[in-house]
């Protein structure tokens, strides 16, 4: 996805971004902000793309020209990545100081170069210092996009130094219609897909090559059948979930659609619809309206408050993990506190 017309929604950023093309002199540093997969790197390519392309029709590349047959190949010159090293969990000083240093060399298209952080928020302190002046004033010629999904784990410094275009996250209609049009999704699949993507185009998308549904079908019954299982069974459960999670780690076997973050968030997703159904809600805010049958039988067993305490329980759980806590322990308890909080039997 490349040029701006293929980027599904947006239509904001897209409006904002071609205005400041045409100003005379257009700003040089921009922070895209919004949740993962909602079209963010897409957009920088297409910006970098319509900048230098050799005859753009109001602000939109032609996609035919030399540079804009190299864009799509990937192989422009001018349009520079950078992201966390595999090894590593941060964007380092070194990258920011290398990355400094290039950009002081005109760029090679003679037009535009357009250079992206990816994930902003992972920059070091240091590393987020070194670019400071870089951000205020870029030697002549370089665009600077900042990718990150909350401003406010940025340094403020950071912050103000750029142009903000906000990212919405798609309503799931749009997804839904998207994924089967474009991406030759059948209807049912496309719109369980669309509703558990939380309104990232990008991640229905992952979600609808790998496994994930069959994944989500076993989470969503091992969940039901929590309640059911000794406290034994239970922590064997949460060990076993964590162990192929940190495995799956080492082996780098990419995919985070099936990882224990992504299981968390369906199970959350489960326990949202559960309060959806207790309070009485309409059917269409359901998240697994494919189970909303299961769902109604088993709403009936819970009082409110517990169904809201397992809610926080898994998002304390989600953010542990992001904190690097240990994963089987993070389990064990979350399972535990889900089980109790189901009321278990013989307990
Ligand atoms: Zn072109």
């Amino acid at each position: 996805m490349l040029s701006f017309s293929q980027i599904i929604g947006q239509e904001k950023a897209k409006r904002f971004l071609k205005q400041v093309m045409a100003r005379e002199k257009m700003p040089h540093a921009y922070l895209f902000t919004g949740i993962a997969g909602v079209g963010k790197t897409s957009m920088a390519k297409a910006l970098a793309m319509a900048l230098n392309c050799d005859s753009p029709v109001e602000g939109v590349s032609c996609g035919n020209c030399p540079s804009c047959r190299k864009m799509i190949s990937g192989n422009f010159p001018d349009f520079i990545s950078v992201t966390r090293r595999p090894d590593k969990k941060n964007i380092l000083i070194e990258q920011i100081k290398d990355l400094n240093r290039e950009l002081r060399f005109a760029p090679v298209s003679g037009r535009y170069r357009v250079c992206l952080i990816q994930q902003a928020e992972i920059m070091t302190v240091e590393a987020a210092n070194s670019f400071l002046k870089t951000l205020e004033e870029p030697p002549p010629g370089n665009i600077l996009i900042l990718n990150a999904v909350d401003p406010r784990d940025l340094l403020p410094t950071i912050v103000s130094r750029c142009q903000r275009v906000s990212f919405s996250p798609l309503p799931f209609k749009d997804i839904a219609d998207w994924l089967i049009k474009e991406r030759d999704v059948d209807k049912e699949t496309a719109e369980v897909l669309a509703k558990v993507s939380d309104g990232s185009p990008g991640r229905a998308l992952k979600m609808s090559v790998g496994n994930f549904l069959e994944k989500r079908q076993e989470w969503l019954l091992s969940i039901v059948n929590l309640p059911g299982l000794s406290k034994e069974k239970a922590v064997h459960m949460a060990f076993e979930y964590a162990e192929k999670d940190t495995k799956k780690d080492t082996e780098r076997s990419g995919s985070n659609q099936t990882g224990v973050p992504a299981m968390l968030a369906v199970w959350e997703s489960w326990y949202r619809d559960l309060l959806v159904v207790r309070a009485g809600g309409p059917a269409r805010l359901l998240i697994n309206a494919d189970f909303s049958h299961k769902l109604k039988k088993i709403a009936e067993r819970f009082i409110i408050k517990a169904l809201t305490d397992s809610v926080l329980a898994i998002d304390q759980a989600q953010q542990d993990l992001r904190r690097y806590r240990n994963k089987k322990l993070v389990m064990e308890n979350t399972v535990l506190k889900l089980k109790h909080l189901a009321g278990a039997p013989g307990e």
